[in-house]
């Protein structure tokens, strides 16, 4: 017997129907002798809807009671669940965070899991009962509810499933699992088997919204292994674990991934002394935004530029900062750049094959795209691009990593075009 810990996101519990198709799955896997965790998201759009509530009544809704708000969406979910479950003949239990045992830091709307205190739970698989566990949500050691930032959910599952010890963390969604490039976008994409903790690490780090970062990075942390399956039918999904394979025998490039979420900034002129980086990058630290790539010219004139990408939705929180700090470095001006985005090629098998970011720069510039700035790691190259040449960056190296799906694949599943419209309604 084994344990099996099931997320369901928003889009698969959108009405009545759905939640009940996700109920038999989850009544068929205890009925075949699992123990089953299931981990709710809010039905539909349900967090959005919360969301504009809040600001409809407050211009800046304060975090905590934000958390307190968000988190009925999920608590609905759960409820309706283990009706669900209960009216098909099956035993079933819904907890909210709390009763899961799930405690977190006080950071409201971005907490992070501490611990979880799972005996609860266990208990109740014990007593022959399906778990329905509200995601997104925990709470503090003082009793306060807290929420773990926009889709939070995944890392709930996993982390349930890394205390549980469960042998599988499947994340169900509209999406078949996790794919060479997003279809929307690259019609030939297809959709991979496997991928190593590391890879996925990358892709969802480089914007790909399959799978939360923090959740990959517990599925690591933990070595869970995680299927990212769609809820819609019963096609095998991505397998996210440790495989570890010769790197030579790896995918050069596995995935090419875009994330246009992120502005540009520049602060021109600053003086070139010892200490600049530190002193801006600690200012902007304090303010708990995100900063990402960044490039330092070489100094001319004692002067450099420097640039680095943030999320745009956290320009708010930098720019009084970049006001301040042009200010006291004595730095020309700072300009903000929301046009741009980030391509990325991930693959394992980069590490054993020289020249491979030569050649993403060669065919960007064979298809005339021009890069901005470029970021690396040891099986990632990430460049920026002008906003306007997304598709072109990322259909012209899917082809030439030879990521394009052949025509047999397309015969036998779904073809790019139907998924792309699944997609694209699903969301
Ligand atoms: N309901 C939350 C959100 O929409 C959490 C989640 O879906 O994982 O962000
Ligand atoms: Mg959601």
């Amino acid at each position: 017997m084994s344990i099996i810990v099931c997320k369901f996101g928003g889009t698969s519990l959108a009405n009545p129907e759905r939640v009940l198709r996700a109920a038999r799955r989850l009544v068929d896997y205890r009925q075949a002798g699992h123990e089953v965790v299931a981990v709710v998201s809010a039905m539909g759009k349900t967090t959005d809807d919360l969301v504009a509530l809040a600001e409809a009544v407050s211009p800046k809704p304060p975090l905590r009671e934000m958390d307190m708000l968000l988190a009925t969406g999920e608590q609905q979910s759960m409820a309706v669940m283990a009706m669900a479950i209960q009216g098909l003949g099956q035993r079933a239990v819904s907890m909210t965070g709390r009763q899961a045992g799930i405690i977190t830091t006080a950071a409201y709307s971005k907490a992070q899991i501490d611990q979880i205190k799972c005996e609860r739970v266990t208990d109740a698989l014990a007593k022959d009962e399906i778990v329905i566990v509200a995601g997104f949500q925990g709470v503090t050691r003082k009793g306060d509810i807290t929420t773990l930032g926009r889709g939070g959910s995944d890392t709930t599952a996993v982390a349930l499933a890394a205390a549980l010890h469960a042998d599988l963390c499947e994340i169900y969604s509209d999406v078949d699992g996790v794919y060479t490039a997003d279809p929307r976008k690259v019609p030939r994409a297809h959709k991979l088997e496997r991928l190593s903790y590391k890879e996925m690490l990358e892709i969802a780090a480089a914007g790909s919204g399959v799978l939360a970062l923090r959740a990959v990075e517990f599925a690591r942390r933990y070595q869970v292994p995680v299927s990212c399956r769609s809820a819609f039918n019963d096609n095998p999904g991505t397998i996210i674990s440790a495989y570890k394979e010769d790197p030579m025998e790896q995918a050069v490039v596995s995935s090419v991934t875009y994330d246009n979420s992120e502005a540009k900034i520049t602060i021109r002129d600053v003086p070139d002394n010892v200490g600049i980086a530190a002193q801006v990058f600690s200012a902007i630290a304090k303010v708990g935004a995100n900063v990402d790539m960044i490039v330092q010219n070489v100094s001319e004139d004692g002067h450099t530029d420097m640039s680095f990408t943030t999320p745009i939705k956290e320009l708010d929180l930098i720019e009084p900062v970049l006001k301040a700090q042009v200010k006291a470095l004595g730095a020309r001006e700072y300009g903000i750049d929301r046009d741009i985005a980030k391509i990325s090629i991930i693959g394992a098998g980069m590490k054993a094959n020289p020249g491979v970011a030569a050649k993403m720069f060669k065919v960007l510039a064979d298809n005339g795209v021009n890069i901005g700035m470029i970021s690396t790691s040891a099986i990632r190259v990430s460049v920026t691009v002008r906003s306007e040449n997304i598709e072109r960056a990322l259909t012209s190296l899917h082809t030439a990593f030879g990521l394009d799906a052949d025509e047999e694949y397309e015969e036998t599943q779904l073809t790019a075009a139907e998924l792309a419209a699944k997609a694209q309604k699903g969301r």
